[in-house]
Parts: structure tokens; sequence; C-alpha cells
């Protein structure tokens, strides 16, 4: 069969890219863009590629993340995106911290039914006040202790104090995305800057605590700003990279926003894999709406992660049905077994929004 002129020089770009990354060389932001323009049809072969990647620089296990939502709703900030902020009307649940008994109970119901990493969310963007950091502080050190989970909490801005004695109680991971490239920021969020998002990951990292940050596909930005934020990402030094997919909430700015396809979302993550090659890279909220009947591809399109349950203000499916998925794809559950690793160098690792 012969093969065209457009997808030769598709596949000759997909086979240099893949060559230089299992080499350790770095993909080149310009042949990032040009991965962009690779048709659908020729998206499988840049899965296929995007998963060598992943079993040379992180094996087959995968990281599967549940979520407790420990505070929902009221957050003065504008995210566009979000059903939490106070600026919009939606039917998003708005409630008051949960009780450290009730976090526990969660974290040892997401352990048992197959999860290796726990993370509390709470809306907001300033430092929780000083009662419910207590309990945060106080729900990591027996979650640390009393499970084997990793520990990770999502809390908004956090001062170095706070970041320290949440470190000494236990916690593996702080989660803090960046949403969207610093070029798109602006138009999702009006009451705070990328940049401040960007020197809280920067801190995080600072102190010790291994830092989790991602985005949000699907809001409105181009190809470009996609690849941009993988390299901010990169820059920072995400550890792990949760990716999310719009799943417009009623209400917000983005409510009416059309859907990615579900294969344009494939190539994302094959290419944030080709440009975060060691990181996770853990398929976030908007999966199971977005993805459809493609879920299992895009495991194996360089994804090595995945949130399972439910999200913050929407349901997941089942999460035997994901465990199922992964062990018919071939991979290996990660053990929920903390081990001591130090936090990686930037360049060279769930806010409140899935
Ligand atoms: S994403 Fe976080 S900071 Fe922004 S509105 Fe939602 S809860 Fe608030």
């Amino acid at each position: 069969m012969q093969t065209s002129p457009q997808t030769q020089s598709a596949l000759d770009l997909i086979l240099r890219a893949r060559h230089q990354v299992l080499s350790g060389e770095e993909l080149s932001y310009d042949d990032a863009v040009a991965l962009t323009q690779v048709s659908l049809i020729e998206i499988p072969y840049l899965a296929a590629a995007a998963n060598e990647v992943r079993k040379k620089f992180t094996g087959d296990e995968i990281e599967s993340c549940a979520l407790s939502n420990i505070k929902s709703g009221n957050c003065s900030e504008d995210c566009k995106f979000c059903a939490q902020s106070a600026h919009y009307k939606t039917d998003s649940p708005v409630y008051p911290q949960i009780s450290v008994e009730e976090i526990v109970e969660q974290a040892k119901a997401a352990e048992k039914m197959g999860a290796s990493e726990f993370c509390m969310v709470s809306s907001g963007w300033g430092a929780t006040n000083g009662k419910e950091f207590e309990v945060v502080l106080e729900a990591v050190r027996r979650i640390s202790s009393q499970t084997k989970l990793f520990v990770d909490c999502s809390l908004g801005f956090l001062t170095a104090e706070q970041m320290i004695r949440l470190k000494e109680a236990g916690l593996y991971r702080n989660n803090h995305n960046l949403e969207a490239s610093r070029d798109y920021f602006d138009k999702i969020c009006s009451t705070h800057k990328h940049q401040e998002r960007m020197n809280h990951v920067e801190m995080v990292r600072h102190y010790g605590i291994h830092p989790c940050s991602g985005g949000i596909l699907g809001m409105g930005e181009t190809p470009e700003d996609r690849v941009k934020l993988a390299f901010e990402l990169k820059k920072i030094g995400a550890h792990c990279v949760p990716i999310n997919i719009l799943n417009p909430r009623a209400g917000t700015p983005l409510g009416d926003i059309p859907p990615l396809e579900p294969m344009e979302i494939i190539r994302y993550i094959a290419i944030y894999r080709f440009i975060l090659p060691k990181s996770t890279i853990k398929i976030a909220g908007g999966r199971e709406v977005n993805l459809r009947d493609l879920q299992a591809m895009a495991m194996q399109a360089g994804a090595n992660g995945l949130i399972i349950g439910n999200y913050l203000t929407t349901m997941g499916r089942n999460p035997s049905q994901d465990i199922q998925m992964l062990k018919d794809l071939g991979f290996k559950m990660m053990d929920a077994s903390p081990v001591s690793s130090s936090v990686p160098m930037a360049v060279s690792g769930a806010s409140c929004c899935t």
C-alpha cells in the first residue's frame, strides 16, 4: 500500500520525536507544535510512540488517585471554568470543611477501592484559616500513619510555614494547577495571575514536597497554548501533571463551550508525554464524558495515572471498571506504599478544578 506524502511526513516527524526523547534529548517547542498538526488518522502512531516513551521512563505501573472535596463552593476567585466560584450561579454543592474523622474515613475507603493516592481538595485561593488548616494537618498525620496511601492536598495558596508543617505531617504532594498557559490565563481568570500560580508551585518544590500541577484542555485555547502550558509545567518541575478536560458547567462563562474530540485529547496526552517524559501524566476530570469509549486508548498514549471515583463536582464511573480496564491493558496498579523519594529539580513535576 502506498503511503501519501502527507502521512509520510507526519510519520517522519513522529519517528524523529520518538527517537529524540527515547535517547534523552528534549523535544523542541517547534516540533511539539508540528505534532499538533498531525492529522487525526495519524494520531494512533503518535500515541504508540508516546506509549513507548512512557514505558521507558515511568514503567508499567499506574498511579490511581482518589479525590476528596473537603470544602466546596463559595470561592472568592473568578476562574471561568469552575462551578465552585462564587462569581457564578451553578448547581455545585456548597458546604463547609468536613471533619478529620470524615476525611480519614474517605481515605480508608479510597485505599479499599484500590487508590494509591488520596488528595484533599478545598475550594478557595487564599490560605485556609487556622482552624481549617489544623484539621487538614491532623488528617494528613492520621492518613499517613493509618493507611499506605500517598497523601496529597490542594488547598489554594499556602504559606511557607504551612508547607513545612504539612511536610512534617507526611504530605507527599501538593497540587496547584497552572490551568492554562501564561498567554491564555487572563482569559480564564480575572482575580489572580498565572505568575502567582507558578510561584506557588516553585515554593512547593523548594519545601521538599512533590509538586503536582497540570491544566485543563478545551477552554477555547489554541494548540500553541496547550504546548506552551506543557513547557511551563516542565520549567517548574511538575512531578505529577493532571490533564483535565473541560466538562462545561452550566452557569459558568465556559458552560456552552463545544467539547474537544476524543482523538484530539489523545493527541495532547501523547504530546505531553513527549515534553514531560519522566512526570506522572494523570488523566483527571472530564475523562469519561469527553473520551467516552476511547478511555483505554488514552491510557495507551503515554498516560501513567488517572483519577478514580468521583471528581469534585461531577461523578466518575465505578472504580472497579477502571481497574479492570488497566488490567486488561496489561498495566500494574501502583502499590499504595509511600517511599521517600527526592523532589525533582525544575527543568530536567487537584486544584480546585477537577
Ligand atoms: S479553580 Fe479553585 S481558585 Fe478557582 S474558582 Fe475554583 S475553587 Fe476557586
